[in-house]
């Protein structure tokens, strides 16, 4: 596996059919969760792990960390129909891959709990439910020590400071722009260009 073909394992998954705008759904872009994800796993934090997908949607993350041979992959998502989305896109690959443990969870964010290697997310970004950015994160960091968390660059400084609080440290912060299309209505489509910030953080004081 190289990250070209993850790109392209990543661009053939199926999207939400009808985003839902109060949930703010939207699929991370196929070649932004590659680049993160591989980048993720030359340090150590995907294969072999335990991974918990936090609002994972039609599972770009989760499934592109299932490919790069994580231990198990947990997907929380409180949306059943893009669970639906979600299962269609497994059983796909799995015809032709032979993927690790998964467990999909439906259930709201805060409903979360266990003990995990590392917490991948594409949260909501918080524009139409304030603060449900920093909820995702602050359920974050009772689950693990690691934390790999997608935002838009707009509250970069907003994001830095809630890890702050929490005791974590920005390892790397990574930044993409691109273009999003954006489902207005049933008819009308639109592209819009989006700057995103993925930040990678470690709690204090960590042994490994
Ligand atoms: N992780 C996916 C989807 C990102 S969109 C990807 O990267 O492509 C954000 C997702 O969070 C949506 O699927 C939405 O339904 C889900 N979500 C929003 N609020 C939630 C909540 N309170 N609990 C669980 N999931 C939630």
């Amino acid at each position: 596996m190289s990250q070209k073909h993850l790109a392209r394992l990543l661009q053939k998954l199926k999207e939400f059919e009808k985003p839902k705008i109060k949930l703010e759904q939207y699929t991370t872009n196929a070649d932004v969760a590659a680049e993160l994800l591989w980048s993720l796993n030359l340090r150590g934090h995907i294969q072999n792990k335990t991974i918990i997908d936090l609002g994972a949607g039609t599972g770009t993350l989760g499934i592109g960390s299932l490919l790069l041979g994580a231990k198990k992959v947990i997907f929380l998502e409180k949306d059943e129909d893009a669970i639906k989305t979600l299962k269609e896109n497994l059983e796909q690959l799995e015809k032709e891959y032979e993927l690790p443990k998964y467990e999909i969870i439906s259930s709201d964010v805060t409903n979360a709990e266990g003990e995990f290697d590392l917490a991948i997310m594409n949260p909501p970004f918080g524009t139409k439910i304030k603060k449900i950015d920093t909820l995702f994160i602050d359920i974050a960091t009772k689950l693990t020590k690691n934390i790999l968390s997608i935002h838009k660059t707009i509250t970069k400084e907003h994001i830095q400071k809630t890890y702050l609080e929490h005791n974590y440290k920005i390892i790397d912060i990574f930044n993409f722009k691109y273009s999003l299309k954006k489902t207005q209505d049933h008819h009308e489509k639109k592209v819009k260009i989006i700057e995103v910030s993925a930040f990678f953080t470690q709690k204090n004081n960590k042994i490994n």
